[in-house]
């Protein structure tokens, strides 16, 4: 069609040309703002691997924990209990029983274990309470990177309105089936891989109590040196029907300054700063970049801070025993379907049930944990030792690192020290000190390893070495 030509007065010349221009703004500054790196490439196993993620799983999962009708920390755990299927020790036996089905699936491939203890008696505990984590091991196929860990974790004890009440209905369907269906799920697909690292799929109980099983599982953790790189915990991530709920975004909070930080590391974060950068923190990026490369309907939305406000959790549990850890929460909470009894009051129904949880969401919070750490499982390890020379006044920067089993090159992160995620990304070949023509005081430097798949580490910031 042949364009006819149109005449314009000056004033819309000049109109037009004002617009261009800030159009041309708005683009250049949106580049020059642009806030992440590119997504890396799809492991094609992983993939697949997610692809058997089921909202029907996830949805049976809840359903079963539901019926034990009260999971409370104190509520029975005697046979006679256990087999009519009622409490908390019914609930623990039938989560042992998912993971070993899971493991004859896969020729035996999962180790199913329980750590057992305990707990005297305390604020949120009338009497001694024995409490009992069940958790799954996927032994990493690589000796070398095996002792390599990531771990998911959800609570499967309920409570209601009473903390102390251990008879009437506590269905906790979100709070925490949901992070309980998410580690059971994780571990359904996860287990059919093979990968170098290790990962535990974990449900602990005692969270209600004062997050007694995660606390006695960190401290077995750090007593026995396991090299814990990162605790995904799921708490409420069933994305509750309210109609303000955003079920394309589920928040991970992630703690700034370490809480086990010793007085040396507080000193270098505050001269540094370094307050943005706990390892916690890097898990949390982490995990947006592998939103970004697994494109899933369930994006992370970061949250810089430990947790919501009065709230706790038992991810904080790992922070304690100095592991980098991060929690998973649906974007809006409905607090009259958390710890309620159920009930209906002035036409308002009260309590956490199934029907109030979106199962298509809940596989998407699942699916992008299995991608977080399927996707941590087969990186090789971070580099060690990343050093940052500060010996010279200059304004290039040198790093340098020690190489990691695995790694057949590694890159260089950087962004504005005013930056939430990484921005920029060089190449380093597989050789172990770079020099940027780039100030060290204007940027926030890190290392990641990669492999010849394109797997990439999590990113190591540098301590200044002089
Ligand atoms: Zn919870």
């Amino acid at each position: 069609m042949p364009i006819r030509p149109v005449l314009l007065s000056p004033r819309s010349q000049k109109l037009i040309a004002t617009l261009i221009l800030f159009f041309a703004t708005l683009a250049s500054s949106a580049f020059a703002q642009q806030a992440t790196l590119d997504a890396g490439p799809q492991d094609p196993q992983i993939a697949a691997a997610l692809k058997q993620i089921s909202s029907a799983r996830v949805q049976a999962t809840i359903e079963k924990l539901v019926s034990f009708q009260n999971r409370s920390t104190l509520s029975a755990q005697d046979p006679d209990s256990i087999a009519a299927g009622h409490g908390v020790g019914a609930a623990r036996d039938w989560i042992k029983s998912q993971f070993e089905a899971y493991s004859k699936d896969c020729g035996g491939c999962l180790e199913v274990k329980t750590d057992s203890f305990t707990e005297n008696p305390a604020e949120r505990i009338p009497k001694p309470t024995v409490i009992t984590n069940v958790y799954a091991v996927l032994k990493g196929t690589d000796p070398d990177r095996a002792k390599r860990i990531v771990l998911v974790t959800g609570h499967y004890d309920s409570r209601n309105s009473d903390n102390f009440n251990i008879t009437d209905a506590a269905p906790g369907a979100n709070d925490d089936g949901s992070g309980t269906a998410v580690s059971l799920e994780c571990a359904r697909v996860l287990s059919k891989l093979k990968l170098p690292g290790t990962i535990i799929f974990l449900t602990v109980a005692g969270e209600e109590q004062g997050l007694n099983g995660s606390r006695h599982f960190a401290q077995m953790a750090k007593s026995e040196s396991w090299e814990l790189e990162a605790v995904l915990n799921n708490d409420i991530v069933g994305g509750d029907r309210s109609p303000e709920q955003d079920t394309k975004v589920v928040r991970v909070f992630s703690e700034g300054v370490p809480i086990a930080s010793t007085d040396q590391d507080l000193r270098l974060i505050r001269n540094l700063g370094g307050e943005s950068d706990s390892a916690s923190r890097e898990v949390a990026r982490y995990i947006a970049e592998v939103g970004r490369t697994y494109d899933g309907p369930v994006q992370p939305m970061l949250v810089f801070r430990l947790d919501r406000y009065l709230r706790g959790g038992d991810h904080s549990s790992f922070n304690q025993s100095g592991f980098a850890a991060v929690r998973f929460t649906e974007f809006r909470e409905d607090y009259h379907h958390q710890h309620q009894n159920v009930r209906t009051e002035n036409g308002i129904e009260y309590g956490d049930l199934p029907k109030f949880v979106n199962f298509d969401y809940l596989a998407g919070v699942a699916r992008l944990n299995a991608a977080s750490l399927a996707s941590l499982a087969a990186a090789p390890a971070p580099p060690s030792k990343v050093h940052l020379l500060t010996k010279e006044l200059t304004n290039d920067s040198t790093l340098t690192w020690e190489a990691s089993p695995g790694a057949t090159g590694y890159e260089v992160l950087w962004r504005a020290t005013t930056s939430s995620e990484w921005e920029h990304a060089q190449a380093a070949g597989n050789e172990t000190r770079i020099t940027l023509p780039k100030s060290k005081d204007n940027v926030i430097f890190a290392v990641r390893s990669l492999d010849a798949a394109g797997h990439r580490s999590l990113p190591v910031v540098p301590v200044p070495e002089r």
